[in-house]
């Protein structure tokens, strides 16, 4: 038996992966399973950047690039963050990675260490705890509230740190609620965590999705001082469709980024060459095609939240961003289907996708058990017909 190391050990497997797992099996079967477990858009890669990537193959644009990003692509960046938030930075600050995932490995890698303490605010995205334990530091989970739309306040943020507290992770829009942070709430968690120089790595990759006219402010756009000490993470699989072409990035004062672009140089190299070229077309084209996803996304968040609300015992809160609901569902604990129990989320979850083929993915993955999450990333005809299916369930359990 080849021995595995602790590190390897320490991983845990996904907890959405057996609901996955089982939705899949369904689907194969020829059973019609409506999902709404998705994490990506279901929109179609814009043309003009699929025409990128193709003539870039023909010119020959083939071969290694610099180990964190080509230069055109890094001004690309450079120039989205001084357009759309207004950030300067230089392109020895930058870092393009395999993905935003890729991107945040490297930031938990080159900033924590052993004895480390990373302030994670749950609902969190199920990646970032492993990383952090990966990077061998330690999650220090903080519960935030539904009534205050699961944002942390600076009282429940002060109530955690302690003198190991090395970085907080910030995720707005927040995968899974949707919750957006303001300006004002982002000031005054800013102000705790440079009184305790505290590194900031704030994860944007849902920045485009956004409704009710709301702006995304990144948090080190608030002021010099929270600038110098972020690391802002993004990317272009949610906001251009383009989840498979493997492109995120980092912005970070220039020692970071070299550190990360180090890092990478020796594992992954650079991301690939050709998906560079699209990134490239995605942020400095037309961008039209975000904001045609934008308007159907707020419309079916608009139905699906007007359903779940309507079902009685469920709440709610709006979510702001992202394409996920993350109701509340414990109302329905202790009830029971044909003698089968419903004792917290992940029961539920399974009763929904074996009695109604319908595949949510339950709040422990999130680190609640209250919560199921819900994506939106899919036609509204599903929607209506996964939400009928979802009542009928829940208003059949005793
Ligand atoms: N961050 C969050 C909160 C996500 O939900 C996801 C994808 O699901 C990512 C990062 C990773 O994005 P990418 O496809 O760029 O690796």
């Amino acid at each position: 038996m080849m021995r595995l190391s602790e590190r390897a050990l320490g991983i845990s497997p996904s907890p959405t992966l057996s609901i996955d797992a089982k939705a899949k099996q369904m689907k194969a079967s020829g059973i019609k399973v409506i999902s709404f477990g998705v994490g990506e858009p279901d929109f179609d890669t814009p043309d003009h950047i699929k025409e990128a990537a193709i003539e870039a193959i023909k010119a020959g644009e083939t071969r290694y690039t610099p180990a964190g990003g080509t230069l055109k692509l890094k001004q690309a960046i450079v120039d989205k963050f001084r357009r759309e938030n207004g950030l300067e930075y230089q392109t020895n600050q930058i870092v393009v990675s395999v993905g935003a995932k890729h991107s945040l490995y490297n930031a938990f890698q080159v900033l924590c260490q052993p004895g480390d303490e990373v302030i994670l605010p749950a609902p969190y995205w199920v990646s970032y705890l492993e990383q952090i334990k990966l990077a061998g530091a330690e999650a220090v989970i903080v519960q935030t509230r539904e009534e205050n739309g699961f944002k942390l306040t600076p009282r429940e943020l002060k109530e955690v740190i302690t003198a190991r507290s090395r970085v907080f992770l910030l995720n707005s829009p927040s995968n899974p609620t949707g919750g957006v942070y303001t300006r004002d709430e982002l000031a005054a968690l800013g102000e705790v965590l440079l009184e305790h120089n505290i590194t900031i790595i704030s994860d944007e990759i849902y920045e485009k999705l956004l409704y009710d006219g709301l702006e995304h402010v990144s948090i080190a756009s608030v002021s010099p001082q929270l600038k110098e000490n972020t690391v802002v993470i993004n990317g272009v699989s949610k906001a251009y469709a383009m989840t498979g072409w493997r492109i995120g990035y980092a912005a970070a004062p220039a020692p970071v980024a070299k550190a990360m672009a180090d890092l990478q140089s020796h594992s992954t190299s650079n991301p690939t060459s050709i998906a560079q070229a699209a990134s490239v077309a995605a942020l400095n084209g037309p961008q039209d095609a975000v904001a045609a996803m934008v308007v159907e996304f707020e419309k079916r968040r608009n139905y699906m939240l007007e359903r779940i609300n309507a079902i009685p015992g469920i709440t709610c809160p709006k979510p702001g961003g992202a394409f996920y609901l993350y109701p509340n569902v414990s109302a329905y604990f202790g009830k029971s289907y044909q003698g089968r129990p419903v004792n917290n989320a992940t029961d539920l979850a399974n009763l929904l996708l074996e009695v109604a083929e319908v595949a949510v993915v339950p709040g422990i993955a999130f680190g609640g058990d209250d919560f199921i999450r819900l994506s939106y990333a899919t036609s509204m005809e599903n929607i209506k017909e996964g939400m009928d299916r979802i009542e009928k369930l829940l208003g059949a359990l005793e």
